[in-house]
């Protein structure tokens, strides 16, 4: 049997959670297959702060928006007079432009990683604070970068970051029902850090489906003690 693999990379949990929502995604990789060689965008980020901790905890992509450029196979250059259009008609909808803290572009069907050219654009679009960059190719491959500017210039090129799914109605407790009703887990779970997120986020669903209105605190409990979860153990975000 042939092995597949390609040589594994290992992302940096930057400590904040870094997603893309899922219909904007969905636009960065139409705008990939439809370019011959590279393409460009810009991303809107929102950067969720903590209320009680006043910490930022994620930063979420909320849209690409695609502005003209010259592309070839190797390289990708924005049109600085667009980026002002573009920056003038979000502000004229009310949208903060410093919000455009995400650059994303395709390397076509090269790897992905992050060239000399990269490393200025990045420096190009440097602002006072942060931003996040995001390389793609037509396989699929993707590495998300961190860029800090204050009070020095440091980056992270490889950070852990996922796509954002829109939230169904009901799919979390129908899941959750169907899991409890088809998977025997035998006594293993150890307490690794993944395990233990895995259930903060299962214990973040279960607490949202409560505050729908489609939990009972009682039905809580019950879930909570089929998990083997106490809920002093979780602290909300
Ligand atoms: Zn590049």
């Amino acid at each position: 049997m042939q092995n597949l693999q390609r040589t594994p990379r290992q992302p940096v949990d930057a400590g904040v959670k870094i997603q893309v929502e899922a219909e904007a995604m969905q636009k960065l990789w139409l705008w990939t297959d439809f370019a011959r060689g590279e393409v460009s965008c810009l991303g809107l980020v929102d950067e969720v702060v903590s209320t009680d901790t006043g910490r930022t905890t994620a930063l979420i992509v909320t849209d690409f928006f695609l502005v003209k450029q010259d592309c070839t196979s190797d390289e990708t250059d924005m049109d600085v007079a667009d980026v002002a259009r573009l920056i003038s008609e979000l502000e004229a909808k009310g949208i903060d432009s410093r919000k455009l803290r995400c650059w994303a572009h395709s390397h076509a069907t090269m790897s992905v990683f992050w060239s000399g050219q990269d490393e200025s654009c990045i420096s190009g679009l440097a602002n006072a604070e942060w931003l996040l960059s995001l390389v793609v190719n037509k396989r699929r491959d993707t590495q998300m970068r961190l860029d800090q500017f204050h009070p020095s210039h440091m980056y992270i090129p490889d950070v852990v970051w996922e796509v954002k799914y829109p939230l169904v109605d009901g799919l979390a407790e129908a899941c959750f029902d169907e899991f409890k009703a088809k998977v025997h887990e035998g006594t293993f779970m150890p307490r690794t850090r993944d395990v233990v997120s895995g259930r903060d986020r299962l214990w973040n669903e279960l607490d949202h489906a409560r505050e729908r209105g489609a939990l009972t605190m009682d039905d809580l409990d019950d879930e909570l003690n089929w998990l083997g979860i106490e809920r002093d153990d979780f602290e909300p975000y």
